[in-house]
């Protein structure tokens, strides 16, 4: 969008046929209002009705962190934003291609194929999705615990996004049985109580955390969201991170600049949210969380971890 913004003539290419749901926290983090703002998709996002998350709360076992974002953040399906996004581009004048690209020798296309593996050996971690009915608010609750963690907010309609990601270790224990998982984590079985689940779980995975390594023929091309590297979604800034970086490809992509320049400052952008989520999942896994958590306001997890740059 931002390359037809620019006056390039754009081809896209897409393999998945929207609607379709995809495994994903489906939390929206606040700054996207200027990002679509930026791409001048703001009013067409909240006709959406996406809904609005104004709080945060992190559940270490028996031990809470709050925090209220100063500006709303949003719940949206990624059935309903993906399909947004798509169809906002085509009307805008892309010639879509309903396939999958391969030319990965192609000069200056934007790459925005998403994650990429393979995972190294060992304890993989896998994420899963489910839709649930019930009563819903509006905070987004993350529930951290050993082998994983869990998220659950409202997106639009009503419905709430229970997601989570796990060690194959742990899911294994309970025969990949997600609520069963869910249902026997610290707190969780307890907030999952009232709701009643609406939608199959879906799986992705083995999840591989990290920025890079380039893909291939990074030289000539533009890598956009987890193309670059795939942030913790603890975070909740995959999907700003994939607008961000995707207008800045598209940008650069329609205005011919150096992709050595482009992957330059998208480093300069990302390296401060991939530093801290590293760090954050250090002490996660040290199981000491809990501890370490206690003197640092939630806010600071979320301030830390989003990108250095201005978005608007
Ligand atoms: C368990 C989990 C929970 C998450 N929770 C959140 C959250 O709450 N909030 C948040 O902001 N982020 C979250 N994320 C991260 C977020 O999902 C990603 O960062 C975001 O989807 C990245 O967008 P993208 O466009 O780079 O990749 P994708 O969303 O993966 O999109 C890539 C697209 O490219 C298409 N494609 C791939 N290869 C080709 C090809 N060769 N040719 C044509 N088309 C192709 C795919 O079909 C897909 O439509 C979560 C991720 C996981 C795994």
């Amino acid at each position: 969008m931002a390359a037809l913004k620019d006056g390039a003539a754009v081809r896209l290419f897409e393999r998945s046929r929207f609607p379709r749901h995809k495994v994903c926290g489906e939390f929206l983090s606040p700054e996207v209002a200027h990002a679509f703002e930026a791409l001048g998709c703001w009013s067409e996002f909240l006709a959406l009705e996406p809904s609005r998350i104004r709080r945060a709360t992190l559940h270490f076992g028996a031990r809470q962190k709050r925090a209220r974002f100063e500006e709303p953040a949003f719940g949206l399906s990624r059935r309903a934003l993906d399909h947004f996004l798509f169809e906002r581009a085509r009307a805008m004048g892309a010639d879509v291609a309903l396939h999958k690209w391969t030319s990965e020798r192609e000069v200056g296309a934007v790459v925005a194929t998403g994650r990429r593996g393979p995972a190294p050996p060992g304890d993989r971690l896998f994420g899963f999705k489910a839709h649930f009915r019930g009563p819903v608010d509006d905070s987004v609750e993350m529930f951290f615990f050993e082998g994983g963690y869990a998220g659950v907010s409202a997106v639009e309609g009503g419905a709430t996004n229970v997601c989570g990601l796990a060690h194959e270790s742990a899911l294994r224990a309970c025969d990949f049985e997600f609520e069963e998982f869910l249902a026997r984590r610290p707190g969780l079985g307890q907030r999952l109580r009232p709701l009643e689940r609406a939608t199959d779980w879906i799986t992705t995975g083995p999840l591989v955390l990290a920025f890079g390594p380039e893909p291939p023929g990074a030289q000539r091309v533009y890598p956009a969201g987890d193309a670059l590297g795939f942030l913790d979604p603890f975070t909740g800034a995959g999907v700003l991170n994939a607008l961000l970086t995707g207008r800045m490809a598209g940008r650069a992509a329609a205005r011919g600049l150096e992709p050595a320049l482009y992957l330059r400052e998208c480093r300069r952008v990302l390296a401060r949210p991939f530093r801290m989520a590293r760090l954050f999942r250090a002490v996660l896994a040290s199981g000491w969380a809990h501890v370490l958590a206690a003197p640092a306001p939630a806010e600071w997890l979320f301030r830390w971890t989003r990108p250095r740059c201005e978005l608007s």
